[in-house]
């Protein structure tokens, strides 16, 4: 069948989109048809979609179905951030992906704020990833069976998890929650330098299976909605999820004045009022000014889960004039991170994580500090930025056409 054969049987139906691959030679081919054929079914015209460099056939395998070609988004550096965590240490450029004006520029600015100021200090103070699912019993009786039965039988539960991945480690079964005769309980398990999820989903179905064979009960869904994946949540904030990461610096009075055109004391009160206070009355999840910016940013150039953005804009800044001097933190509870496996797979992602030098094994916990250390970079700066009334005009300069 030739190319105009192909786009006539897929208009009338008789081949699906999934099926092209199966007339053609090549995935490139089957690329090529896809997106003619939603150019004569659309308005669109699909000259820079079709331009990649991407090998689609190893996409195809793990990361896209359907594809059309790529989008593309510039992607710019902020740097050095200087970095004393306990995995990264010293000079880093991060790149940042994004169509948003002045985002770069702020967070270069944060980054040169910290390396004046002696640099980002940065540790990891949880990480794990979650899977909970939800099963349905006869009443809150036998609810309460299954709990006990959980809680005592956590050795074989973790064996049976086990024998599904060489990385992943189970590390407890907590909380158990009941609700009625609904029984979630919580699987937490560490995934070394992949982000998880597929892993811990297969890891917590075997689990599951072993449940099933000895009690009876089973799921009603693998992911009963308290792991929490992809939603804002309390009990990620509280609990953690993915790794959970703190990065500080105390910045010398001189250096607010010089670098941030304000005070530690303006800065300190635009964070009360603005992060706290105004974060509280309004039922916010995340106290502060804009960690997605960052995380968004950096997830789209490192082949993150986008999905996750919305995890990692959780966290709460705090900021206060210590001496004279500003002492300002970010706490992120649930930021998701892979350096292997998902779509770091794909070979701008890959380029991408080079830059930091966090590409593959080992280095997942190297790649987390420096995350916190970019968010403090751009939070700084923008807290830095209100307070001195800069806000506007940044914006007028850098982002309006
Ligand atoms: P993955 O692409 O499935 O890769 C993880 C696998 O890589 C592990 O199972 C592991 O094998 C292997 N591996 C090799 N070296 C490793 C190392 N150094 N550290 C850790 N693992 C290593 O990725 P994933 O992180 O499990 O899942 C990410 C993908 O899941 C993303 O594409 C995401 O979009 C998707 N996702 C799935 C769900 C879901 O419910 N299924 C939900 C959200 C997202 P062993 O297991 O043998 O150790």
């Amino acid at each position: 069948m030739n190319e105009n054969e192909i786009i006539n049987k897929l208009a009338s139906g008789e081949i699906k989109l999934h099926e092209i691959e199966k007339y053609v030679e090549s995935v490139t081919q089957a690329v090529d048809i896809r997106r003619k054929f939603i150019e004569t079914v659309s308005e669109g015209n699909l000259e820079h979609v079709s331009q990649y460099t991407l090998d689609m056939g190893e996409a195809m395998k793990k990361n896209i179905e359907n594809p059309i070609g790529t989008i593309q988004i510039p992607v710019g550096v902020a740097g050095p951030l200087k970095m004393k965590g306990e995995y990264a240490k010293g000079d880093f450029y991060v790149p940042l992906a994004t169509s948003e004006g002045a985002l770069v520029a702020s967070v270069n600015r944060g980054c040169s704020t910290i390396k004046e100021s002696g640099g980002a200090i940065v540790r990891i103070i949880g990480d794990k990833m979650t899977r909970a699912p939800v099963i349905k019993t006869e009443s809150v009786v036998e609810a309460l069976k299954i709990k006990k039965w959980i809680e005592e039988n956590f050795k074989d539960l973790k064996e049976a998890a086990e024998s599904t991945t060489r990385h992943g480690k189970l590390l407890k079964i907590d909380p158990v929650i009941v609700v009625g005769r609904y029984v979630y309980p919580r699987f937490v398990y560490s995934t070394g330098d992949s982000m998880g999820m597929n892993m811990v989903t297969i890891a917590t179905e075997t689990a599951l299976n072993l449940l099933n064979q000895k009690t009876g009960a089973h799921a009603v869904a693998l992911s009963g909605n308290v792991c929490v994946d992809k939603k804002p949540a309390a009990i990620n904030l509280i609990e953690g999820r993915g790794k959970s990461i703190v990065a500080e610096i105390v910045v010398p009075k001189n250096i607010v004045v010089k670098k941030l055109k304000t005070t530690p004391k303006a800065i300190e009160e635009v964070n009360i009022s603005k992060n706290f206070v105004g974060s509280a009355i309004s039922g916010s999840m995340g106290f502060n000014a804009q960690y997605a910016n960052m995380i968004g940013a950096l997830f789209l150039a490192t082949g993150q889960d986008e999905a996750h953005i919305v995890e990692g804009s959780l966290g709460i800044t705090t900021a206060e004039d210590k001496n004279g001097d500003l002492y300002f933190s970010v706490t992120l509870p649930d930021v998701p991170l892979a350096t292997f496996g998902g779509g770091t797979r794909l070979e701008t992602a890959r380029e991408c994580l080079e830059i930091m030098g966090v590409m593959g094994d080992g280095k997942v916990l190297k790649f987390a500090e420096i995350v916190a250390g970019i968010v403090l970079a751009g939070e700084l700066s923008l807290l830095g930025a209100l307070a001195a009334g800069h806000l506007a005009r940044a914006h007028k300069d850098l982002g309006r056409g």
